[in-house]
Formats: structure tokens, C-alpha cells, sequence
């Protein structure tokens, strides 16, 4: 068997966030997106789950993605499409 499931850090990304919601400085939000992909022959082929945390360059308060600000899930999702 040449396929499976593999699991890593699939992108990282410094993006506008908007004011963190910790300690209001309004800066760069460091995101870092995991995932599972689906690998043959160990060329991976597509991704089966995607996780992203965003930590604050200031505070360095990391938040999961369900409570990334609007202004940051919009940059992040731009930065995925790109
Ligand atoms: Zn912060």
C-alpha cells in the first residue's frame, strides 16, 4: 500500500487581524494551518481536514479558528485561495 493519511503543518501566514481580542493591540496575527491530507506514493493529493490557529506577534495569545475576529478570517481565508 502507497497511500494513507498524513497530518501536519500545512501553511503558515502573517496576516492584518484586527485589534486582538486579549490584549487590543490592533497587529499582525501569526497563523499557522494544520491538516490531514490523503498522500499516493507519498505525493500528497488532497486535503482531509484542516485546523488553523492564529497567535497574536504581540502577546502571543493563540486563539482557534472559531474565534478568529471577521477582519481575520477574511485575510485568512483570502490567503488560502491565493
Ligand atoms: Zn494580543
Amino acid at each position: 500500500m502507497f497511500y494513507g493519511l498524513r497530518a501536519g503543518k500545512i501553511g503558515e501566514f502573517r496576516v492584518p487581524g484586527g485589534p486582538c481580542a486579549h490584549c487590543q493591540h490592533d497587529g499582525i496575527q501569526h497563523v499557522s494551518v494544520y491538516g490531514r491530507y490523503l498522500h499516493a506514493l507519498f505525493i500528497p493529493i488532497f486535503p482531509v481536514g484542516k485546523k488553523a490557529v492564529s497567535e497574536c506577534t504581540n502577546c502571543k495569545k493563540t486563539i482557534p479558528k472559531k474565534e478568529f475576529s471577521s477582519i481575520l478570517k477574511q485575510n485568512y481565508e483570502k490567503k488560502l485561495s491565493s
